[in-house]
C-alpha cells in the first residue's frame, strides 16, 4: 500500500500520488501517460486524471505497480470495476495482464486466448482478482517464459492452472528447475501452427522470443520501442550475456515479419510490416555504433 506520509513532493496536488518506494520501472508512465511522468528517477503524478478514461488508466496503473507505490487520498469506490477490466485487450486475442511483479522488476506479461489452449507469456504477480479473470477466459494451458528474469510467480500459476511451462535450458536456474519443456539449441522451434519460438541469445544466453500468428512478437527483454530514438532498440545497459551475440540475434530476427512488438520491459510498438522492417534495420545500425545515444 502506498503511504501518504511517503508521498513525493513532486506530485501535483490532488487525489492520486506516487510515494517514495517507486522503483522507476516505467509501467505507470506507459499505461497512463497523461497522468504519470518521470522526475529524478522516479514517477510522479503531473496531471490528475480528468476524464473517466484517464481515471480508469490511472487505476489500472495503480493495480499494476509492482511495488504498490501509487496511492489515492480517497479510497477508490470502483476498484472492482477496475479489477474486472483486466486483462486489458490489445488485439482480439492478445491481452496485457497488468499486475506486474517486483521480482521481475515490473516486467509486462500477456495472455494469448486460443482454442488450442491459452498461453501466458511471462509471469504476472499472482493476484486473486487477475487469476479469476484468467480463469473466466479459459485458464492457462502454457506458461511461456522468455528468459530467466521475468519468471516471477510461475510456480503459483503452474500449481493453480496445471499449465506446462516453457523455458530455454540455458536460462534455467534453481527457481525454474521444474519447468515442463526445456527448450534447446539456437534454431527456431515451431511449437504449434501459430506459435514459433525463436532463440535470441544476447540479453541472456537462453533468451527466446515468441512469434504468434506471424504478427505479434512477444519480445521479452530482447527488443522494445524507444520513444526517444523513435525506433526499436535493445538494452545496452542491461545486457547480461553478450552485446555481440545480441546484434547477431537481432539480425536473424529481422528476417521475420510482424506488426506488434510486445516487450517485457520498455515500450510496445504497433506498425505496418514495412515500417517494422525499417525500424529493425535502424535498431541494428544503432546497435553497431558504440557511441550511439541511449534509448532510455
Ligand atoms: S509503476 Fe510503480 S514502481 Fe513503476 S514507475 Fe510507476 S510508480 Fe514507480
Amino acid at each position: 500500500m502506498a503511504q501518504l506520509t511517503q508521498r513525493r513532493p513532486e506530485n501535483v496536488a490532488g487525489n492520486v500520488y506516487v510515494d517514495r518506494t517507486c522503483i522507476d520501472c516505467d509501467t505507470c508512465r506507459w499505461m497512463a501517460p497523461e497522468v504519470f511522468q518521470r522526475v529524478d528517477h522516479q514517477s510522479v503524478v503531473y496531471h490528475q486524471p480528468q476524464t473517466e478514461a484517464q481515471h480508469l488508466r490511472a487505476m489500472q496503473a495503480l493495480l499494476s505497480c509492482p511495488t504498490a507505490s501509487i496511492g489515492t487520498v480517497e479510497k477508490p469506490e470502483d476498484i472492482k470495476t477496475v479489477q474486472a477490466s483486466f486483462p486489458i485487450p490489445i488485439t482480439e486475442t492478445v491481452y496485457h495482464c497488468g499486475y506486474h511483479a517486483e521480482t521481475s522488476f515490473g516486467a509486462a506479461s500477456y495472455l494469448i486466448v486460443r482454442p488450442e489452449g491459452n498461453v501466458l507469456v511471462d509471469s504476472p504477480r499472482f493476484s486473486v482478482p487477475l487469476v479469476n479473470q484468467l480463469e473466466a477466459l479459459g485458464g492457462v494451458r502454457y506458461l511461456y517464459l522468455t528468459h530467466r528474469d521475468d519468471v516471477a510467480d510461475h510456480q503459483k500459476f503452474h500449481d493453480r492452472f496445471g499449465c506446462d511451462r516453457l523455458l530455454h535450458e540455458d536460462d534455467i536456474t534453481a527457481r525454474t528447475q521444474g519447468v515442463e519443456h526445456r527448450l534447446a539449441g539456437t534454431k527456431p522451434i515451431d511449437f504449434a501452427d501459430d506459435l514459433r519460438i525463436i532463440p535470441v541469445p544476447g540479453h541472456t544466453k537462453g533468451h527466446t522470443v515468441l512469434l504468434y500468428q506471424n504478427t505479434v512478437l512477444f519480445s521479452g527483454d530482447h527488443v522494445a520501442w524507444s520513444d526517444k530514438l523513435k525506433h526499436l532498440y535493445a538494452f545496452r545497459g542491461a545486457c547480461w550475456y553478450s552485446w555481440d551475440e545480441l546484434i547477431i540475434s537481432m539480425k536473424n530476427l529481422a528476417d521475420y515479419d510482424f506488426e506488434w512488438v510486445l516487450p517485457g520491459h520498455g515500450r510496445r510498438h504497433h506498425a505496418s510490416r514495412e515500417e517494422m522492417r525499417q525500424s529493425m534495420q535502424r535498431c541494428i545500425e544503432w546497435m553497431q555504433k558504440p557511441d550511439a545515444p541511449s534509448g532510455w
